[in-house]
């Protein structure tokens, strides 16, 4: 059955949350047709004080009972460019939950997997991986928790990464500088940072020679600082360096510390877009570029990222997926679509049910995420789930 030439025509709307810990809760959406079909999108914020519901609701409402053949309707139908995307992380988080949804749905009536989906559309030759390599981000672990602040010592560094590579991951990532905040007091490396790098060493005591850690830095330090950073992190044995500034608002500075890095690095999490992830490539600002599937445009957007990329610079993407099991199946679709060079981001041991959520279980299993049987997703938030630590919603 061909992918294109399918249509789908939503007309009910509806959200649902799961609380995870403390500050954390998972968002998603649901777009139907009222006669069997839905496709659903994470939209997971990272900025607390903003509710990306409304917004997605205020774009549904253009989009009812209108005959949906392409995911980027979504645009077209609100008269949306993707520059106002760049600008507006709120708005992409909206825009991205929808595309995700549609097209969910779009490859249901292909009945195809939105892998295949996505390469049918693009007439890209070969059948997709059914599983895809993860790597473990530990950081969500180490964060405060519903009974308050966790261990954060190198000690329970290196204990949360030794659980990871005995569950058979090989590449592990860790932001052990959250109390650092630029601008510092004095010049060169800062005093903030000597406790993380204290976290990067046990960790990669644990880690080994032969295996990788990454290290993310949530954009904390200045020029300066990352510079003085960079060798510190280096011989302590860091895979990459992430975001040390943001890649997006600071991206002069950025070119000028990869100018003098030999660790890759690697950013740009927040971004929206084929066009925007290229232009930091040909900006020589990243060596690796992060796109999210809840910002970037959904599960399409970041193939036509990872294919586009992929090909001018190899190894050059790495889609970042801090979130909920939904993102992680939808970012899984594209990156076996596009073929990932790089491991996918998995955020470990946030909590123990995470994998309870979906319907059917997420699978993890020796460091790869298993792509559920099924068209579409091929999977979806459990409504028991939803019951047991959540709620739904309609705006
Ligand atoms: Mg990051």
């Amino acid at each position: 059955m061909p992918a294109s030439g399918e249509w789908f025509s939503p007309t009910e709307l509806t959200f649902s949350s799961i609380h995870v810990r403390a500050k954390t809760d998972w968002v998603h959406l649901s777009l139907g047709d009222g006669s069997g079909t839905s496709g659903q999108g994470e939209i997971t914020s990272t900025q607390l004080d903003r509710e990306v519901s409304p917004v997605v609701a205020r774009l549904a409402n253009r989009l009812r009972g209108q005959r949906l053949t392409d995911d980027s309707d979504v645009l077209a139908f609100n008269n949306l460019s993707p520059e106002q995307l760049e600008e507006d992380q709120n708005l992409a988080t909206a825009v991205s939950g929808l595309r995700c949804a549609v097209a969910d749905a779009l490859a249901q009536r292909a009945q195809l997997p939105l892998a295949d989906y996505l390469r049918a559309l693009h007439d890209h030759e070969g059948t997709p991986e059914r599983s895809v390599q993860l790597y473990s981000n530990i950081n969500r672990s180490m964060l405060p928790d519903d009974s308050g602040p966790v261990d954060r010592s190198p000690d329970a560094f290196a204990e949360m990464v030794q659980r990871a590579m005995e569950a058979g991951f090989t590449t592990a990532k860790c932001a052990p500088f959250d109390e650092a905040q630029a601008p510092f007091k004095s010049s060169g490396l800062p005093r903030e940072a000597e406790a993380g790098l204290e976290r990067v060493r046990a960790a990669k005591a644990v880690v080994g020679p032969d295996r990788k850690l990454l290290v993310d830095c949530h954009s904390r330090f200045d020029l300066d600082s990352a510079l003085a950073l960079e060798p510190e992190l280096r011989e302590a044995g860091a895979g990459w360096y992430e975001e040390p500034v943001n890649p997006i608002t600071h991206t002069d500075d950025l070119r000028k510390i990869r100018d003098k890095s030999e660790l890759p690095i690697a950013g740009a999490e927040h971004g929206y877009g084929v066009a925007l992830f290229t232009k930091l490539m040909e900006e020589d600002a990243l060596d690796i570029v992060m796109p999210d599937v809840k910002f970037c445009g959904g599960p399409v957007e970041a193939y036509l990222i990872g294919r586009e990329l992929e090909a001018r610079w190899e190894r050059s993407v790495s889609m970042h997926c801090p979130s909920g099991p939904l993102s992680l199946l939808a970012s899984a679709h594209a990156t076996a679509a596009f073929g990932n060079k790089i491991p996918l981001e998995h955020a470990v041991y946030e909590v123990e049910w995470r994998h309870e959520v979906m319907e059917p279980f997420e699978q993890v299993e020796n460091g790869y995420l298993l792509i559920p049987e099924g068209y579409g997703l091929g999977g979806r938030v459990d409504p028991v789930a939803i019951a047991m630590r959540g709620r739904t919603w309609t705006e």
